[in-house]
Order: C-alpha cells, then sequence, then structure tokens
C-alpha cells in the first residue's frame, strides 16, 4: 500500500499537473466509490483545482468549495485518463476538466475499497480526516514519546495505527524499526528516552529516503521499486550487519526484521496467535 511518502509525492505531481484546471464533472463509476452524499460534487463544478494536498495517506483535491478527499487503499492509483472510455477497466471515478483532460480513480484486484469523500469546511472535525493522529513527517520526539507512553502495545502495531500516527504503513513500520535498532514487539509504552529519540530519527530518515526517491520518479512506484533494508527481503542479508533477514507471517501483513541489530539476537514468534493455532 501506497505510505506518506508516495502520496506525498503523487500530491506533488497532481498539483503540477492539473493545478489551476477547472472542473467541469465528476462521475463516480462504481457505485461504492462516492463515500458521501452531502455536499454533492457539483459544488466544485466551474471550480479550479487549487491544488493537491495530503493528510496521513489520503490526497486532498482542493477546489475551494469543496475538497475531495481521495484514499488508494492498496491497488488504487489516480491517473491521466485519455480514453475516458464508458467502462474503464478497474475505474472507480473520474473528474473531467473543462480543457477536456480527466482524471481516473482505478483499483487493480476486486476490493475495492479506494474512494472518495466530498467535503467542506474543516477537515480534522469530518471522516475520514477526523481523528488521524498527527503526520508522520511532522513530529519530533516529545509528541512521539507521549504517543509511545499513552499505547501498550507492540511498537509494529502502533507506528501502523493511523489514529496513532498517520502516514506509516506496514512497509515502513518493518524499516523504521531497523533502521531505529528496536524490535518490532518491543512494548511502546515502556521504550526510553534514548529509544524514543533513535525512533524518531529513523521515521523522518525513512520518510525523506522514501520521498527522495518517489521525487526523482515520474509516477508512483510499485512496493518492489521502494528503498529499505528489510522489508520484504527475508532471507537476504542485512545491509548494516550481514544477518540473515527474518520475518513473522500474519495474514494481511509481515514483519520483516534483523535479530542481530533489532533484537539481541533473539528470534521472534508471535505469541499472542500462536497458541491458538496448531
Ligand atoms: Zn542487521
Amino acid at each position: 500500500m501506497p505510505e506518506l511518502p508516495e502520496i506525498q509525492a503523487h500530491a506533488e505531481r497532481l498539483t503540477t499537473e492539473y493545478g489551476g484546471r477547472t472542473l467541469a464533472t465528476f462521475r463516480p463509476i462504481a457505485f461504492t466509490a462516492l463515500k458521501t452524499f452531502s455536499p454533492t460534487p457539483d459544488a466544485a463544478y466551474g471550480q479550479a483545482l487549487a491544488g493537491v494536498g495530503r493528510r496521513g495517506k489520503y490526497l486532498l483535491a482542493d477546489f475551494g468549495t469543496v475538497t475531495f478527499v481521495v484514499h488508494l487503499m492498496q491497488g488504487g492509483r489516480l491517473k491521466p485518463d485519455e480514453k475516458q472510455s464508458a467502462k474503464p477497466r478497474g475505474g472507480l471515478a473520474r473528474w473531467v476538466f473543462a480543457d477536456g483532460s480527466a482524471l481516473l480513480l482505478t483499483e487493480a484486484g476486486t476490493e475495492k475499497r479506494a474512494g472518495v469523500w466530498v467535503r467542506e469546511g474543516d477537515l480534522e472535525s469530518q471522516e475520514p480526516i477526523e481523528g488521524l493522529g498527527p503526520d508522520a513527517d511532522t513530529i519530533d520526539a516529545a509528541t512521539l514519546q507521549a504517543i509511545c507512553t499513552a499505547h501498550s502495545m507492540r511498537l509494529h502495531g502502533l507506528l501502523r495505527d493511523q489514529r496513532a500516527l498517520a502516514g506509516i504503513g506496514r512497509r515502513l513500520a518493518n524499516e523504521t524499526c531497523h533502521r531505529a535498532k528496536l524490535s518490532p514487539f518491543a512494548n511502546a509504552s515502556k521504550l526510553d528516552a534514548d529509544q524514543v529519540a533513535r525512533l524518531a530519527e529513523a521515521i523522518h530518515a525513512c520518510i525523506d529516503e522514501s520521498l527522495a526517491y518517489e521525487r526523482s520518479r515520474d509516477d508512483m512506484s510499485s512496493s518492489k521499486e521502494r528503498p529499505g533494508a528489510v522489508h520484504h527481503r527475508a532471507g537476504e542479508e542485512c545491509p548494516v550487519c550481514g544477518d540473515v533477514v527474518r520475518e513473522v507471517e500474519y495474514t494481511r501483513y509481515t514483519v520483516n526484521y534483523c535479530a542481530t541489530c533489532q533484537t539481541g539476537g533473539k528470534v521472534l514468534a508471535d505469541n499472542t496467535t500462536s497458541k491458538f493455532l496448531k
């Protein structure tokens, strides 16, 4: 799933390419794509796109009167739509501009969970932005300390919790724990000040590295192309110490880590669920 750096660079490219264009129409193609009833999308017709911003993993297409909030989920993309065919493959919604150009929201796969919310006024007090934690690229060590102290849970889970900290997903959680030399299973509320300071540094370094890579491209990277040391690299050598990268597998994600760098050599198993498995 695209995370903060990929969404941020995507927003910047969309602003460069579509900023200033006047909206003619918006049409949901899949009926589940539009998540809101009021205000209606036509509140933006005749309005120029002021820019595309980002909050957490959401794109914010600001037309002044209303903002289209877009979540790409796993396989969603928002891209130029030259054909504007009646039934585009994977198509969920389309924005057509007065100059004839168009943007299409598509989603690969069958889940179709990407969505669009039309909002006016303060986004922070309305779904789906309401309740998000601070953006991960804005936090300092003191803020992060407060977040960690308040959450007695595994660090990897906390990093992925959008209500605690917004913008980090499975890949950046793995990479951040590795860079900070912290166990993904460490209890976040028990981290000391040095560990939290390392974690804050690691969050910024991982985001900066991914954002620099993403900004060097013309389109969004695939997950395999993104820079990293451990994510989806089980069995490979840790680039820091040469130990083998290990994994703990869950249904929806995999925790990757280096035992030498992060757990004092201890190999992790999922004690929470393993007792229920035969
Ligand atoms: Zn290592």
